[in-house]
């Protein structure tokens, strides 16, 4: 089983649920500073997620098509999915 991943990005945070995570990549096409493929295919952070804006790491997480990454604002709110 794959272990969950969570990052305080700016105010956003943001959790990956590995085991949903079908590798298709969508995240990654989107911002590629923020999320990577790992040997296994699924989505891990990847280098630099702090230099990806705002806007775009929450359109990279609304474009998974299987829900496996939650975002919340610094309120505590979802914004994603
Ligand atoms: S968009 Fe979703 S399913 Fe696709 S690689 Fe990213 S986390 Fe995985």
């Amino acid at each position: 089983m794959a272990e969950d991943a969570k990052l305080k990005i700016g105010g956003l945070t943001i959790l990956i649920e590995r085991d949903l995570c079908v590798g298709f990549g969508d995240c990654v096409s989107e911002a590629p500073d923020a999320f990577q493929l790992d040997d296994n295919d699924q989505a891990v952070f990847a280098a630099n997620p702090a230099a990806v804006d705002r806007e775009k790491l929450i359109k990279a997480c609304e474009l998974c098509p299987v829900d496996a990454l939650t975002v919340w604002d610094e309120e505590g709110r979802q914004l994603i999915p």
